[in-house]
């Protein structure tokens, strides 16, 4: 199975054996990061592998989504700190490489992380003895971040979050108002896990970092073996960069080795009803072209 998390201490004996550093190991995992990348519409693969203040290495790829705006597209440094965030990594970022120059999207997305601006990054194609890296305010000098908006003390990317949640009793319908949808032959499956998918997107949903419009929101996904993957949103002071659940959701459901989009059967978004920010239509249209099978339902919080 691909990796896209090493152990603390795989990490230490890794870099041991080949006499390096941890950090200075890293560029040398860039290229099966870059393994990862499903590009299907640039056929430019971007890898970004990151070293977490507990110690363990992440991995990060780009993804792309034929037919799709490529605004639904996931950047590799935002795979790694969606990955990092899913597995209870941080709350700091240490060191990263990446296999091309972060675009400014990507710059912009990494401010939500605390103390980012004194991250050190490497840029490299080639695997290097002696990395050279730099911190990220060499790459992003002046920034527009959280603290244009929020207080000092509010939770950013990587650091605890648990919003107030919890689900509105209502019937929890598909979009044609039927308990499932009967034709895509999972239905029996669906049902079982009902109750599992609501409570995995409903956390998502309290753990996701929507400082900025007040809206959270998590999603669940369900594989046709009924195996659940969450996804929590996650916002960007410059608002556009933001990490949408559906996108959160298909990094954790890659990260724990899912193969083809295909699988993905089933799917429930938790998100307030009547807010200025809303997933749901974005969710449908992303879900609706990477597996035309998978249903989506939609459970609203208060
Ligand atoms: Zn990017």
């Amino acid at each position: 199975m691909a990796k896209y998390i090493i152990s603390a201490s795989e990490a230490q004996s890794m870099a041991k054996s080949r006499g390096l550093t941890v950090p200075q190991l890293l560029p040398s995992l860039v290229k099966s990061a870059q393994a990862l990348a499903r590009p299907p519409i640039s056929n430019f693969h971007v890898g970004a592998v990151g070293l977490s203040s507990d110690g363990r290495i992440f991995f990060g790829a780009n993804v792309e989504f034929p037919g799709l705006p490529l605004h639904h597209s996931i950047h590799a440094e935002q795979f790694l700190i969606t990955n990092l965030a899913a597995h209870g990594g941080g709350p700091r970022l240490l060191y990263m490489a990446v296999s091309a120059a972060p675009c400014g999207h990507c710059r912009q997305f990494l401010q939500e992380v605390r103390g980012v601006s004194d991250t050190q990054i490497v840029i490299t194609d080639e695997p290097q003895e002696n990395p050279d890296y730099r911190p990220i305010s060499s790459i992003l000098p002046n920034p527009f971040g959280p603290y244009d908006l929020l207080d000092q003390e509010m939770p950013l990317i990587l650091e605890k979050h648990d919003n107030q949640l919890c689900l509105k009793d209502q019937p929890f319908l598909t979009q044609n108002g039927n308990l499932t949808n009967l034709s895509n032959g999972y239905a029996e499956l669906a049902i079982k896990n009902e109750e599992n998918l609501k409570n995995k997107a409903l956390e998502a949903a309290r753990e996701s970092h929507a400082p900025y419009s007040g809206c959270p929101s998590g999603v669940a996904l369900m594989d046709c073996e009924g195996k659940v993957y969450k996804g929590s949103y996650m916002e960007s002071a410059a608002y556009n960069p933001s990490m949408m659940p559906v996108q959160a959701a298909v990094v954790a459901y890659m990260a724990a080795g899912g193969g083809g989009y295909e699988r993905i059967v089933a799917a429930v978004l938790v998100e307030k009803e009547g807010v200025s920010v809303r997933q749901e239509a974005t969710a449908r249209l992303m879900l609706n072209h990477v597996s035309p099978k998978c249903e989506l339902r939609v459970v609203h919080c208060v």
